[in-house]
Formats: C-alpha cells, sequence, structure tokens
C-alpha cells in the first residue's frame, strides 16, 4: 500500500521479548501511526499501550547526533581512529584479553554478530557478555542442562491449545501483554481451560488465574520439587516416556521426597494453603496439555537455574512436552535476547549455540572465520559474566571496555560498585541513542547510534521467531548503525576483509551460513538457520516471520522442538536433575527484615529512555514508588502516598509509598525503571547485591533485604 506520501512498511516491537509485528505508516518523512501486524504469528493484530505509542516516543530531541572523544565534538573518522588507536595500545600493552564488550538485548542479530566476531574471533578477548545476562542466563542454563541446547520447544500456539497454563514468576498482564491477552482470549473460548498463578504479588495476571498461590519469595523449586514427589506418589509419571526418552528420574525424585516429604510441608514452607497447592498438583498431573510459562521471578535468583530444571523435571516426568499445548516455556524480556544467544553473546558462548567448552568448537569456528590466517588467538576458555566482568574491570584487570544500547550503571546490582569500575576502566566506549544517561559520563569515546525505525536487522522473539526489523526514517544528525560502527572500527584494526560487509543482509547471511557449517554428528547443533542462506538483499527485505531450525529438514521452520522424544544430549535423551532448593542468599536479618522485589510496570521500558518520551505512557504510573503491605507500613509508620526510604547494605531508595494488600507481609515491591536523569533518589539497582546464579551467572534482583522508615 503506497502512495507518493505515504508508505507502509512491516517491522517488529522493540519492547518485550512476545516480539509483536507492527505495520508502522511514514508520511512526510515522520513516522505517523502503528498498528499491529494482522500476519505476524507473535500477535495477529494485537499491540499493548507501549507497542500502540511507538510512534509518539520518535524524534530528534534528545538524541546523540555527534561522536565524541574526550568530551570534545569529532568527526566520525576522528572517532573511529581514537577507538581503534586506543584499543589497539591497550592491547599492545596489556594483551588480548584487557578489552572486553557489554552489549544489549536491543541490539539486532547482524550487530551482535559482528561484535561477538570481533571481540572473541579477532581481538582474541573471551569478554562479551550482555545485559540478556540480567533476564534470561538461568533460563538457558536451565534448558542446556536438561535439553542438551538452549532450545525453547514451544511456541505461542502452545498457550492457546494447553488445557492448564500455568504462569510461575511472571506478571504477564503487565510485562508480556499480548501473550496475556491470547490466554485470556483462549480462555474464554474454551472454558475448560485453566490458569494458574504462582507469585508473591496478586499481580493483574491474577484476574485470569482459577487457582493463585502467593508463594513466599525464592520458594519455587520446593514447590515443584513437592509436585514431582507428588506425581510419583499419585501413579501420575508417564513411565513410558521417562524410559524412553529421559535419564536421571530417579536421582531427580530422590532429591525431590528428600525436599518436599508431604504436600503439608511444601505448604508450609511456601506459605500457601495447603489444600490449593494439591489442588494445582491434582491440575497440573491430571492433564497432559500443560504449559508452564515463566520469566524473572525464577530467573533472577541465585538458584534460578535449578528452579528452571525443577519446572522442567515436572514437565519431563509427565511427558508433558513436545506436544501441542505443552512444555516448559521461558519468556524472554528483550526483544532480542533469543538473537543474542543465538550469535553467541553470552561469554560462555562461542557462536552459533557453540560453547568454548564444546569439544571441536574453536577450531570449527577459527576455520569459518578464518581467524588463523590474521590472529590464530581465539581465546580457550569463556570470559567473564556481567557482574564478573565489572568487577575484573575494578581490580584493573579489564582496561577497554565497549558499551552498546545498554546502561550499566543503572542496571547492574550495587550500582555504586558498578561506577566505581567505570571511573576506574582507562578506556570506555560507548553506543548510544540517547544524549543523556547515566553510563554517558564515564565514556572516554562516545558514539551516536542508530534507532528503532532507522535500521535494518532481525530479531528473535520468545518462540524462536526470526522476524525483520526495518528501517523506514533516516538516523539523526550523524548517527550510524550499529554493526557499521563496528565494522568500521574492525578494518581500522586491520581486520578488512572479515569486516567488508556492505548490507545487514550479508551479516545475516554469514551467520546463517555458520549455523550450518559442519553441521554434523561430531559438532550438532540445533540452532541451524542454514535454510535462511542465499537470500540476497531481496529475499532479506521480504523475509517473513520463521521460526528455527530453518534447514534441508525444516525447510518451512519449526513450531514445536523435541515431538520425536530426540533432544540434543549426547545420547539423545533429556535429563532429570536432582534439585536442592537453596533460599535466597541475600539473608534478611534484624537490620534488614523486608524482603525487596524488583520489576518493570506496565507502560515503561527499561530506563525510559523511549517510553518516558509519550505523555500516555507516564500517566500508568508517573513517578517512582514504593509497594507495601499495609501491616509493614503501619509497623514502620509510612502512609499510604506518603515519602519513604528503603535502605540497604549498600544503599537506598527513597520514593511514594503505596500501600496495597497485593503484596505479601514483609515483602516490598519497588519499580526498576528511574534513573538519575530522573531522580537521583529512587535507582532500585542501588538496594541489590551483586550476589549471582553460581551456574548462570545471573544476579539476584529480586531477593533484596531492606529496611523501610518515613522521610
Ligand atoms: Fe511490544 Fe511486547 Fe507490547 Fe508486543 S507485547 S507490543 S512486543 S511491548
Amino acid at each position: 500500500q503506497q502512495t507518493k506520501t505515504m508508505q507502509q512498511a512491516k517491522t517488529t516491537c522493540p519492547y518485550c521479548g512476545v516480539g509483536c509485528g507492527v505495520t508502522a505508516t511514514v508520511e512526510a518523512g515522520t513516522l505517523s501511526a502503528v498498528e499491529g501486524d494482522r500476519e505476524h504469528p507473535a500477535n495477529f493484530g494485537r499491540l499493548c499501550v507501549k507497542g500502540s505509542a511507538l510512534h509518539e516516543t520518535l524524534g530528534d530531541q534528545g538524541r546523540l547526533i555527534k561522536p565524541r572523544v574526550d568530551g570534545e565534538e569529532v568527526s566520525w573518522e576522528q572517532a573511529l581512529d581514537a577507538t581503534a588507536e586506543r584499543l589497539t595500545t591497550l592491547r599492545n600493552d596489556h594483551g588480548h584479553q584487557c578489552m572486553a564488550a557489554y552489549l544489549s538485548g536491543q541490539l539486532l542479530t547482524e550487530d551482535y554478530y559482528v561484535a561477538n566476531k570481533l571481540f572473541k574471533g579477532f581481538l582474541g578477548t573471551p569478554h562479551l557478555d550482555t545485559n540478556s545476562r540480567l533476564c534470561m542466563a538461568s533460563a538457558v542454563a536451565g534448558y542446556k542442562r536438561a535439553f542438551g541446547a538452549d532450545a525453547v520447544p514451544c511456541n505461542y500456539e502452545d498457550l492457546e491449545e494447553a488445557e492448564l497454563v500455568v504462569v510461575v514468576g511472571s506478571n504477564l498482564a503487565w510485562n508480556h501483554p499480548v501473550l496475556y491477552q491470547r490466554i485470556k482470549v483462549a480462555k474464554e473460548r474454551n472454558p475448560l481451560m485453566r490458569v494458574v498463578v504462582i507469585d508473591p504479588r496478586v499481580t493483574d495476571s491474577c484476574e485470569i488465574a482459577d487457582l493463585y498461590l502467593g508463594v513466599k519469595p525464592g520458594t519455587d523449586a520446593v514447590l515443584f520439587n513437592g509436585l514431582l514427589a507428588w506425581m510419583a506418589s499419585k501413579n501420575k509419571l508417564d513411565t513410558v516416556y521417562l524410559e524412553r526418552h529421559t535419564r536421571g528420574f530417579d536421582d531427580a525424585l530422590s532429591a525431590a521426597q528428600q525436599s518436599a516429604r508431604s504436600v503439608a510441608e511444601v505448604a508450609a514452607a511456601c506459605e500457601v494453603d495447603a489444600e490449593r497447592l494439591e489442588t494445582f498438583y491434582y491440575w497440573f498431573a491430571s492433564q497432559l496439555h500443560v504449559v508452564t510459562l515463566y520469566s524473572q521471578g525464577i530467573n533472577q535468583s541465585s538458584s534460578g537455574t535449578d528452579k528452571c530444571n525443577a519446572i522442567i523435571n515436572c514437565h519431563l516426568a509427565g511427558g508433558k512436552i513436545g506436544l501441542p499445548g505443552a512444555g516448559p516455556f521461558s519468556i524472554t524480556g528483550q526483544p532480542n535476547a533469543m538473537g543474542g544467544r543465538e550469535v553467541g553473546g553470552l561469554a560462555n558462548q562461542l557462536a552459533a549455540h557453540m560453547d568454548y567448552e564444546t569439544p571441536g568448537a574453536r577450531e570449527l569456528v577459527s576455520r569459518f572465520w578464518a581467524t588463523d590466517s590474521l590472529t590464530p588467538i581465539l581465546p580457550n576458555g569463556p570470559g567473564y559474566k556481567a557482574v564478573e566482568l565489572f568487577d575484573a574491570i575494578e581490580r584493573g584487570e579489564i582496561k577497554a571496555l565497549w558499551v552498546m544500547a545498554t546502561n550499566p550503571a543503572i542496571s547492574l546490582p550495587d550500582a555504586v560498585h558498578v561506577r566505581a569500575a567505570l571511573e576506574k576502566c582507562p578506556l570506555v566506549i560507548v553506543s548510544e541513542c540517547a544524549a543523556d544517561t547515566d553510563l554517558l559520563p564515564y565514556a572516554d569515546i562516545v558514539l551516536p547510534a542508530s534507532g528503532w525505525s532507522e535500521k535494518d536487522g532481525t530479531v528473535t522473539n520468545s518462540e524462536r521467531c526470526i522476524s525483520r526489523q526495518r528501517g523506514m526514517l533516516p538516523p539523526p544528525g550523524e548517527a550510524r548503525h550499529d554493526w557499521q560502527i563496528i565494522c568500521d572500527v574492525a578494518k581500522r584494526l586491520g581486520f578488512t576483509e572479515a569486516f567488508d560487509y556492505t548490507h545487514p543482509s550479508e551479516i545475516f547471511d554469514e551467520h546463517a551460513r555458520l549455523s550450518g557449517f559442519e553441521n554434523t554428528a561430531t559438532i550438532p547443533r540445533l540452532f541451524d538457520i542454514s535454510g535462511l542462506v542465499g537470500l540476497g538483499r531481496d529475499g532479506y527485505d521480504a523475509l517473513t516471520p520463521i521460526q528455527w531450525p530453518v534447514n534441508a529438514q525444516a525447510p518451512h521452520g519449526t513450531a514445536r522442538l523435541f515431538e520425536n522424544g530426540q533432544f540434543a544430549t549426547s545420547d539423545g535423551r533429556a535429563k532429570l536433575l536432582p534439585i536442592t532448593p537453596r533460599g535466597p542468599e541475600q539473608a534478611l536479618s534484624p537490620s534488614y527484615p523486608l524482603r525487596l522485589n524488583t520489576g518493570r510496570i506496565r507502560d515503561q521500558w527499561h530506563t525510559m529512555t523511549r517510553t518516558a518520551r509519550a505523555p500516555r505512557l507516564m500517566n500508568h504510573r508517573a513517578e517512582p514508588f514504593m509497594e507495601i503491605h499495609p501491616e509493614d507500613a503501619h509497623a514502620a509508620g509510612v502512609v499510604d502516598q506518603g515519602l519513604a526510604v528503603l535502605t540497604a547494605a549498600k544503599g537506598e531508595f527513597r520514593a511514594r509509598v503505596r500501600v496495597s494488600n497485593a503484596q505479601r507481609r514483609g515483602e516490598i515491591f519497588v519499580p526498576i525503571h528511574w534513573t538519575d536523569c530522573f531522580t537521583r533518589l529512587a535507582r532500585s539497582s542501588a538496594l541489590i547485591d551483586s550476589i549471582t546464579d553460581p551456574l548462570s551467572g545471573q544476579p539476584e534482583s529480586k531477593h533484596g533485604a531492606v529496611t523501610l522508615a518515613p522521610l
């Protein structure tokens, strides 16, 4: 549909991991309207309030438009030269592994791919991690332990086809609203469908719940261990499935029985009603078509990986996987957390779903990238995960950090420590769209980047669906695309041929070729999009959403994984893990007696650099707040709408009080969005210690320990 002054383009929403398709209208050089793409399989025309306000968040105001070096505006040539020269000097003085990158689930897959290739392949440092570490690293580790690959088995249709949807640690109604709407409509159409919500807070997602379990924070593994033990005691296991397709059941059951001897004991540990708990167990065990959907409430924990595996164990034990309407389904927070995982954007990954520890992977990737002829230095072990990375900077081990499209000065736990590390780092390079962020004062080199509606590339959403983002508007000022900036620096570093791309379609093609390169029995990979090799620019421009794997066996993509009971492990069997539940590491004490929970609110995204531009998105919650149970408020002497301060061991948070019966007694909720650019008083990350899951490296952002006082 096109006239001389009006064009429409299909693109993808840049906010949450649902990855909704958007039809954008451009009139007279302005993106004037957006609507849901009726043909996109994620949303079929729906958009939530954030997505429908996308066109209200654009404009040149507040954008970075000129490169800067040491605070001075410079030309691109000068900025790129300075970046390459300073990286070279530090590498010559301190070795390859003094350099690091910290990326973002906001980047497009093509940006991610060239950044990973430059740092791990050609600069010879494994220290490249991403803010997706804060969001879903535990889900990745859980899938890999159970299935042998970071592979989400389900798709969104499964949520509609399920007889029971279990929502754990996720306020879907606010954070993945279109999925919530899809479940709600499916439930209206099928009165037999049930929804169970398991969450310490009574959230808007409870509106569609047939059963709500308000668990004590941190007890999810006890609850799901209890379910496994209950299924065994009631002969509700799928013994044929366990026998044919899994291993590890006996050990998993033994561990479950030790931590959950009876329903009453589990109910007491989780602080839920025993009868309601057993109702959930009965519903789960009696239905085959069950989807358990989980996100940050499970992942952001010092035992997040174990919690994921406790859930997966129950699905495997009941054979509730690889079927329509069945499976353990991790929902990612960001629009391209999955795409980042696919190219190797986590520090433990190498590329194309191969890890450093994958035998032969280093040689395979080195052959493919032809790194040997230039730099025979592909690192031989994993790099620092996000929190470890900033510790290494603080120790002086990392001398150069390139941050792209994220703000660790606000989003990482223990923000004071992160800022001290940034202060000490000899070279901080920041690629960024916004002119005013908490990170920019620490940057030696600032590189203005293009943003949504300006750049071309792909993203992968929570159901493994690869979609195009399409550029419709020119970047403001001198802003450039991230992939171009990275390649221009790489060429100045001497890697001319390897980074000689003229369009993101060429990068995507190489990524697709690598996914299928020698994908044989030696290093088999589930992530294989070799069926998308050779699209050319026209085919890439016309690419419609498709779910990986896409290869010779599945040329039209793959809606659901593990339908044949074959997993990506060496023996083809899924593994049940013995789980010994552990509580939060951030312990409550007489000084800090209240449990802090952090999260998103409905109408804002991350640090609000975009969503705060739309007045109607600010109307929902116009200022930072803390949500408190009435009895906790009374005990602390604070009142609804009054001001109060939360104090933790390493920082404090001042905001208005919202007294709410939706909170459990002893637990406080604060939003993550407000940064120093809005107020210096309400930075939630100041309250969270930098404790991580030892398996996934994901911070325990849902389990702070604080005390409350009136202001
Ligand atoms: Fe965007 Fe997520 Fe809303 Fe869809 S549900 S429109 S992807 S924010």
